[in-house]
């Protein structure tokens, strides 16, 4: 399936829309969820067009797969996540839940995060 560029994750990579932006780099943007889950709620997203995890690794180069787990390290340091503890999770095509066609890894933080899923 194409990218499609008018997702919402775009719009904010292209400066359409603001964000509350965490940590950048060349290859990764990371910003505050506008609907936190925990305290800590950010998502880590390439900046390249990738709509899943699929996409994602088998076509980004290698520079920019390292950039988005290194960003995902960083930025858990950089908010005082890591000693307590944190969850990354990504949610890919329709039984993932996926809502923004763009990839994305919500990073949680700052509380008991509970059962990895809850039972439908
Ligand atoms: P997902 O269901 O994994 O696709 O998650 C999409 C996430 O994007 C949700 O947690 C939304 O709250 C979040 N979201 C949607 N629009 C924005 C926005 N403009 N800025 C920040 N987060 C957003």
């Amino acid at each position: 399936m194409a990218y499609d560029d008018s997702n919402i994750f775009a719009r904010i990579l292209r400066g359409e829309i603001p964000c509350d932006k965490v940590f950048e780099d060349d290859h990764v943007l990371a910003f505050r969820d506008i609907n936190p889950q925990a305290p800590v709620h950010v998502l880590v997203i390439p900046k390249g067009p990738y709509r899943s995890w699929t996409e994602f690794s088998a076509t980004a180069s290698d520079g920019e797969i390292a950039a988005l787990v290194r960003a995902v390290g960083t930025v858990a340091a950089d908010l005082g996540v890591v000693e307590q503890g944190y969850r990354v999770l990504s949610n890919i095509g329709a039984d993932g839940g996926q809502e923004v066609p763009h990839l994305h890894l919500h990073l949680f933080g700052g509380r008991r995060l509970g059962r990895m899923i809850a039972a439908d």
